[in-house]
């Protein structure tokens, strides 16, 4: 209810509220996991429930300890400040007041000029921010550090780690996937993004350069009706549980697409756990990337659908980050055979671009990581070091990017349009590992689409009852 209207004064009070007292109900929820733990029928437990259960409960004890609480209550408060500030945040274009995410049009158009404009508008309007952006961030970078020494960690990374649940990598195997990706996908990144702009007749590629892909600019789809009905064929295409799964949500109105001002600036699935009802938050803004909602999200959302019914243990029915990410991002490459019920003749530009995007996603992504653990590992770096840390990880992970004279972007403030480097520390390595799965799903799909598709719901029904590894090994994937 709150993200869908951020300014909403009941809701408002009721965030408030779910700030201050969050905390507070984790900790009994840890005294519940602590209870088990301890219990001297742990190994029946596990033996009744799943391992991984208790090893999540594990990393739950690890997160969190009594003595921390007031310091989550602050840090809720902070994300929350960022939010409100992020979602009532207006851009002037060409006369209009924009909520970023109808802004964020003109960075696909096919004009150059428009482009540079959107990037500008966006620049400078959250330049105009920056002290509170600056400011917000720097108390959350000391309030979790301080939790962590609090915990007995040196520093917040092993504390972000554990509340990532990450239970079959470290950070020194996310290092090594961090080297791998500069040196096999980063060079190719570039070649194809120098290449492609050439041909699009860009001389110097620049920021605003970067979501262009084809001639004639971002391949638009049919409106949002016709996007609905054009994906309901789309999953009873794809078989009977897809179809009833799509049907289901749409009767249940379980969406919010629409851009408002004050609505939530991003997208996300979540359920509404009483009723096994999925629901998506998204905002279509008529470029591309409403599809991709229809896909990404929806992948999301079949997945809760699919393990509501094979997973018995609840708390398992979702596995971690990178394989929830690994639901949705292979599902964005799996419906592609009926991707030209959104986008006809324009379907071969929709492909190129949406693959060429996910590969170049991944250095991104890499980026943001990297900045990450830069960062909580110096907590004592200035707001104005840190920008200088992005630029130098940019150089490293997009040094195709032109970034000169850019207002915000030029002096390395980049990052703070990233909601999730404030929201969710570490989740986005996820996202990478993630599409390095999907990519393989697709490669296996262009083969053979049954056998992908086989693959792919062998690896939906495990929901959360293995590894992320062990999931992507059950169904001979790297
Ligand atoms: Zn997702």
């Amino acid at each position: 209810r709150y993200t869908i209207n951020t300014v909403d004064p009941f809701y408002l009070a009721e965030k408030d509220y779910y700030d201050e007292i969050g905390p507070e109900i984790e900790n009994l929820d840890l005294q519940y996991a602590s209870a088990v733990l301890d219990s001297p029928f742990r190994a029946e437990l596990e033996q009744a429930l799943s391992p991984i259960l208790l090893r999540s409960m594990e990393l739950q004890r690890r997160s969190m300890s009594p003595g921390i609480v007031d310091d989550m209550v602050e840090e809720n408060k902070l994300v929350s400040e960022y939010a409100q500030l992020m979602a009532g945040m207006l851009f002037p274009f060409r006369g209009e007041q924009l909520p970023r995410p109808m802004l964020m049009k003109y960075a696909r158009s096919a004009d150059r000029a428009t482009r540079r404009e959107c990037y500008e508008v966006l620049g400078t309007t959250l330049a105009a921010h920056s002290e509170q952006l600056d400011g917000i961030f720097d108390r959350l970078v000391h309030v979790r550090d301080r939790m962590a020494r609090k915990m007995g960690y040196e520093n917040f990374i092993e504390l972000g780690y554990c509340r990532m649940e990450r239970m079959c990598y470290d950070v020194q195997a996310v290092q090594t996937f961090r080297e791998n990706i500069v040196r096999d996908i980063v060079p190719v990144v570039s070649r194809l993004r120098l290449e492609n702009a050439k041909r699009l007749g860009i001389d110097t590629f620049r920021l605003y350069d970067n979501e262009v892909f084809t001639p004639g600019g971002d391949p638009t789809p049919c409106g949002k009706e016709a996007l609905f009905a054009a994906a309901q064929k789309m999953y009873d295409g794809m078989g009977d549980v897809p179809g009833t799964f799509f049907r289901m949500m749409c009767q249940n109105e379980a969406f919010d697409v629409d851009a408002r001002p004050n609505k939530w600036g991003g997208g996300y699935c979540t359920e509404f756990v009483k009723y096994h009802q999925p629901f998506i938050l998204a905002n279509f803004n008529g470029t591309s990337g409403d599809v991709d909602v229809l896909t990404h999200e929806a992948g999301h959302a079949f997945a809760d659908f699919i393990a509501s019914q094979t997973v018995a243990v609840r708390a398992l029915s979702c596995p971690t980050m990178e394989g929830a990410e690994t639901h949705s991002m292979s599902m964005e490459f799996l419906t592609a055979p009926w991707h030209h019920l959104f986008f006809g003749e324009l379907t071969d530009k929709y492909e190129l671009s949406h693959a060429e995007d996910a590969l170049l996603f991944i250095p991104y992504g890499c980026l943001v990581d990297h900045f990450q653990e830069e960062v909580y590992r110096h907590p004592e770096m200035t707001p104005e070091e840190r920008n200088q840390k992005w630029l130098e990880l940019e150089g490293r992970y997009r040094p195709y990017i032109n970034f000169d004279g850019l207002p915000f972007y030029g002096r390395g403030a980049g990052w703070q349009r990233q909601l999730h480097i404030y929201l969710y520390p570490f989740y986005y390595i996820d996202y990478c590992m993630a599409q390095v799965m999907s990519l393989q799903f697709y490669a296996l799909s262009l083969e053979d689409r049954e056998k992908a598709w086989e693959k792919y719901m062998a690896f939906v029904r495990q929901g959360g009852t293995k590894t992320f590894v062990d999931l992507a090994h059950s169904v001979d994937l790297r």
